[in-house]
Formats: C-alpha cells, sequence, structure tokens
C-alpha cells in the first residue's frame, strides 16, 4: 500500500462551523446578537443543544441541562431549535464546499472533511482554498467558519477547533507529531470519555502518553483502536476522506431461537436491545428525532411503530421511555414474536461532534498530485 511520502502528502481541510446552531439563530434574529444564547432546553428542563460563545464565557455547554446553564448564566437566553433552517444553511455550506472539491466527507450538519489534494479549482494551495471557502461563508450565509489545514484528517480535525471562532490552522507534514504530543489523549480519534478514564487509570493523559506505550501494549488495553492510537501518536493516520457517507440512522435487532409470548419475556428482550442501540447512539455521538419498533411474529408478519419527538432524544433515559412505550402498546400479544429490533432515525449531530464510523479507519491510496500547503 502506498502511503503519504513526504514530498508528496495529502492535502486535507477540517471545515467547522463556529458555534453553528446559535449563530445562525443570532444571523437571523439581530435581537440575539451580542447576547448569552442557548439553543434547546429551557431554564426549566431540557438539554442545552448549542451555546453562542457569549454564553460559553459563562461555562454555559452543549449537553448541559438548561437549569445547570441558567444557573451559571442567570441572563441567559433560550431558543428553540429551527433544524430544517440548519439543514437548509448545510446544504448551502456543502454547495461551497463543491467547488473547490469532490471529495466531501460531512460529519455533522455543520462540519465536513474535504480532501482538496487535486486542488480541481485551481487556487494553488491548500490553505487558499480554506482561506476561501471561509471567505465564501462569510459572504454568502453571513456566518464563520474555522479550518483546519493538514496532512490527514485527524491533525485538520484538531486543528480546526485550536483558533476558533474564525480562524486557521495550518499544520504541515513534520509538525504534526509535536503537534499531537501535548494534545490530550481524549482528543483522539475514537478515544471516547470511558477509553479516556481507563487511559488515565493507566497514567496515560497525553498523545506524547500514547506514543510512548509499545504496540502490543496498546492492543492489550485497547484493542481494535491500538494500531490506530499507535501511528495517531506519531501524527500519522491514513484514513481516506469518503463522500457523502452520512448515516441516515442507528439500530439493532435481535432474532430469538425461541418466540416470544409473554411480556416479561418481551420487556426483556427490549431492555436487552435497548441497550445494544443506545450504545451505538453515544458511540456515534448522535440525536435523533424519530424512535421506530419493529417487531416480526412468528408468521414473519413485520409491524413497525414509531414515535417522533422534538427536541431530539437526548438522553438514555428519553430512549427508554418512548421505546418501551412503543412495546406497551402492542402488550400483550396474541402471537408470539421471533424478531425485536429499535431504531433511531432522523438524526442531529450536536455541536462539535461528530457522525462518524469507527469502521473507517481504512488505508488510504496514493496521492498523485502535489498541492502547496
Ligand atoms: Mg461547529
Amino acid at each position: 500500500m502506498t502511503e503519504d511520502s513526504p514530498a508528496n502528502p495529502r492535502k486535507i481541510i477540517h471545515v467547522d462551523m463556529d458555534a453553528f446552531y446559535a449563530s445562525v439563530e443570532q444571523r437571523d434574529d439581530p435581537s440575539l446578537r451580542g447576547k448569552p444564547l442557548a439553543v434547546g432546553g429551557s431554564a426549566k428542563r431540557g438539554v442545552v443543544a448549542a451555546a453562542s460563545y457569549e454564553a460559553r464565557k459563562f461555562g454555559v455547554k452543549s449537553a448541559m441541562p438548561g437549569v445547570t446553564a441558567r444557573r451559571r448564566c442567570p441572563k441567559l437566553l433560550f431558543v428553540k431549535p429551527r433544524f430544517e433552517v440548519y439543514r437548509a444553511v448545510s446544504r448551502q455550506l456543502h454547495e461551497i464546499f463543491a467547488r473547490y472539491t469532490e471529495l466531501i466527507e460531512p460529519l455533522s450538519l455543520d462540519e465536513a472533511y474535504l480532501d482538496v489534494t487535486a486542488d480541481t479549482a485551481g487556487i494553488g494551495s491548500a490553505t487558499g482554498i480554506a482561506e476561501a471557502i471561509r471567505r465564501n461563508i462569510r459572504d454568502e450565509l453571513h456566518l464563520t467558519a474555522s479550518a483546519g489545514v493538514s496532512y490527514n484528517k485527524f491533525i485538520a480535525k484538531v486543528a480546526s477547533d485550536q483558533n476558533k471562532p474564525d480562524g486557521v490552522l495550518v499544520v504541515r507534514p513534520g509538525e504534526g507529531a509535536d503537534f499531537v504530543a501535548s494534545l490530550p489523549a481524549r482528543r483522539f480519534y475514537g478515544v471516547g470519555p470511558r477509553t479516556a478514564e481507563r487511559m488515565s487509570a493507566l497514567g496515560i493523559h497525553t498523545g506524547a502518553d500514547i506514543r510512548a506505550q509499545t504496540l502490543s501494549f496498546l492492543e492489550q488495553h485497547f484493542g481494535k483502536s491500538a494500531h490506530y492510537l499507535y501511528q495517531a501518536s506519531r501524527g500519522e493516520d491514513y484514513r481516506s476522506v469518503r463522500p457523502d457517507r452520512e448515516r441516515k440512522s442507528i439500530g439493532g435487532e435481535r432474532t430469538y431461537s425461541q418466540d416470544l409470548l409473554l411480556d416479561e419475556d418481551l420487556r426483556t428482550a427490549l431492555e436487552h436491545i435497548i441497550d445494544i442501540v443506545w450504545e451505538r447512539i453515544e458511540k456515534n455521538k448522535t440525536l435523533g428525532r424519530t424512535v421506530t419498533l419493529k417487531v416480526k411474529y412468528a408468521d414473519f408478519q413485520q409491524i413497525t411503530r414509531a414515535r417522533s419527538v422534538s427536541p431530539p432524544v437526548e438522553t438514555r433515559a428519553d430512549f427508554e421511555r418512548i421505546s418501551r412505550g412503543l412495546l406497551e402498546a402492542l402488550l400483550p400479544v396474541a402471537k408470539g414474536v421471533r424478531l425485536l429490533g429499535l431504531t433511531l432515525s432522523a438524526l442531529e449531530a450536536p455541536l462539535g461532534a461528530s457522525i462518524d464510523d469507527p469502521e473507517g479507519v481504512a488505508e488510504a491510496g496514493p496521492v498523485q498530485e502535489s498541492l502547496a500547503f
């Protein structure tokens, strides 16, 4: 497999809108500008989906309960999310990206990787392309974006976060290893809160700490992620930009060797599926609005029952409540059940999170072009 040579590195840009939902609200309603703003949640209940920079100064963050947010910032304004508007802006954003490359991998409504190695628009440098995109976004959408420019996805993504808001950071080949050395371990791709805790218990806190471990030590403790961590801690990441692989739904199902007939057995089976699916939802850091229960009976008749909620399902408790409600409405069943499944769809990624697939750690192909950074 050909890897990027130092003379021929890939050019990746990670573009990330600044406080996306909140910025769109402030753009569309001048009375909200310059004010601490939370999108989603309320002073009494719910969870903040996004916070404006004015609110972040008070420590208000996404995924924080509205009650806590209001306590931290008594003047905090709450507005309802308008996902249709965010989706429309996201489509405009995609159109801007498409002027510069076909290789666009959306991570969420407001975030994407672009492989601009081929420089199809003839801009001349990757940094120039990033600046052109940011200028287009400012002029046409009246919003700001930050960008990371680098030779791989991992570093480009971390870099885009470094000079936020409205900033750019370029990390050239040769600078990547130093760049990731001081990075907290939890910033590494695939390291969720649980893995970060396990790392911490092993004395691994930074990129440099990961790099100090042998591959076999990493394999012993982090299994499938070991190889990736080993490379990433050296500034290497060979995942290629995969166009348009945004997920539409997340789900899971189980077929039973014996048909289930009793309420209690069905409830227990459902709890197991909730476990499986919720773990996937968490891993993908995804919010979704529609929960669908699928039931296949012993005679192979299949039915689905769905419920959509607004704001999206944010906690396991919400997901459990809706899922159980869908099942309870079908009880008692008149015939045995051979399959149960749950799906979360109408997905929204919370700000700063990714709809991504850990299976996406793949070797990238050879690079033909050589574009300046
Ligand atoms: Mg963003």
